[in-house]
């Protein structure tokens, strides 16, 4: 599946499954702006991945911040010229059962996971649809798109509320050849994984190897984690399928923790 010539934004790619997915697509041809909160480590990632600067750039961006996502977007489409290719990736997890939860952790997750979605899903399709070639847009969603987890109340609602999202964007962006699908990846061994085990070991009183063992992996087929590497394989196929027959989707990339 080729990416070449095709220009794509990955948000919170300085890090876990977004760093991959900018891997993976400029190995596939594509120009990719890694955007992120973290600058610094969104400029360091662009220039481990192509030292040249041709064909990656970092871009400082929160999410949450409308301005600041059309400053970024825009500067994106001055350097590179197009926007084919969004993943709406950048998310935090926050846990903690829904009586103790504060009214500020549930705000401030919901804005990053769906005003984020929001904001950079507007700013690439304006430019989509004007340049008339189509494009794709991917939503990071999870198994909590289509399953619940104790603790995880914010977090459950955005990735459900994703789907939502990104059936309207495929609707819409049809007459546009803009496709909209939403990755749900089972637990994947990132920075953001690696804080919730003593967490989630703190909050249900057991051991954090009983935290992956009984409840991250407990429901998949072989007990295994998915990988970054299978996430963004299924985010280039994603990307470069060339049809509308391939929209409004989740695709669930979990060792068969979620069977749909
Ligand atoms: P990660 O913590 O490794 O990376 C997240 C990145 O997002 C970081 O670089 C961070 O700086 C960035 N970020 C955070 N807030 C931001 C903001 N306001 N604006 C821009 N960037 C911001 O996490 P990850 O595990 O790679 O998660 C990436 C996505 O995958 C998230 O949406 C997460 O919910 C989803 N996901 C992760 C897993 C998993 O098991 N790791 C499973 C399913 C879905």
């Amino acid at each position: 599946m080729s990416l070449k010539d095709k220009v794509a934004v990955v948000t919170g790619a300085a890090s876990g499954i977004g760093k991959e997915i900018a891997r993976e697509f400029l190995a596939a041809g594509a120009s990719v702006a890694i955007a992120d909160l973290n600058a610094q480590a969104a400029a360091a990632t662009a220039a481990e991945f192509d030292p040249t600067g041709a064909r990656a750039m970092g871009v400082a961006m929160d999410v949450t911040d409308e301005a600041g996502v059309e400053a970024g977007i825009e500067a994106v489409a001055q350097k590179f010229g197009a926007i084919d290719v969004l993943v709406s990736n950048a998310g935090i997890q926050i846990v903690a059962p829904v009586h103790e939860m504060a009214f500020g952790d549930w705000k401030k997750l919901l804005a990053i996971h769906l005003d984020g979605a929001f904001l950079t899903t507007r700013a690439c399709l304006k430019r989509m649809y004007a340049q008339g070639r189509g494009g794709s847009v991917i939503y990071m969603g999870s198994v909590h798109s289509k399953e619940a987890s104790r603790l995880k109340a914010p977090y459950v609602t955005a990735k459900h509320g994703l789907v939502g999202l990104a059936k309207v964007v495929a609707k819409e962006g049809a007459a546009h050849g803009v496709r909209a699908n939403v990755i749900c990846p089972g637990f994947v061994r990132t920075p953001l994984v690696e804080k919730q085990i003593p967490e989630q070991a703190r909050e249900l009183g057991i051991s954090e190897e009983d935290v992956v063992r009984t409840v991250m992996l407990k429901d998949t087929v072989d007990g295994e984690f998915t990988t970054i590497a299978d996430v963004a394989q299924t985010a280039v196929f994603l990307a470069a399928f060339p049809t509308n027959a391939l929209t409004g989707q989740s695709i669930v990339v979990s060792h068969g923790w979620f069977m749909q």
